[in-house]
């Protein structure tokens, strides 16, 4: 699909995030660590939100975190999703600190809860945007 035709937002790609859109396009989660503090940074910052240091390195994180916090929308916002409602979009708590704002994939809105643990999977939406997103990591027997 082109960005023409994909009709939800689209991240603008800069030179900052580039690092982060190229590991998502090659199914990897990654993130900027702090070379002084070790912390790692997220959203994508140029500065250390812990020790300020510029210095920063850009690692492969797991992939693994947890639900932090979830709901359901059932409203309406953006045309574009009419087809996805009603749609989660979770807080997720990555393990190795950040949290990020993404969906849970592959699953009913029903079977998301606080404290389910996750992993990234990666779903291409135009050639240039790869989204990461996250799926249960032990899905509920049916
Ligand atoms: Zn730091």
């Amino acid at each position: 699909m082109t960005e023409a035709e994909y009709l939800k937002p689209l991240p603008k790609i800069t030179d900052e995030t580039r690092p982060f859109w190229d590991g998502a396009r090659e199914g990897r989660l990654r993130m900027q660590k702090c070379c002084k503090c070790g912390h790692i940074r997220f959203p994508i910052s140029f500065v250390c939100s812990k020790c300020l240091s510029y210095e920063t390195e850009w690692v492969d994180l797991s992939g693994r975190g947890e639900v932090f916090s979830y709901i359901v929308f059932h409203q309406l916002y953006n045309k574009a999703f009419a087809k996805d409602i009603p749609y989660n979009v979770a807080l997720v708590q990555l393990e190795e600190g950040p949290r990020m704002y993404s969906n849970v994939v592959d699953c009913a809105n029903d079977d998301v809860k606080v404290g389910d643990k996750l992993e990234a999977v990666f779903v291409p939406v135009t050639p240039q945007v790869t989204l990461p997103k996250f799926r249960l990591a032990s899905p509920p027997k049916k």
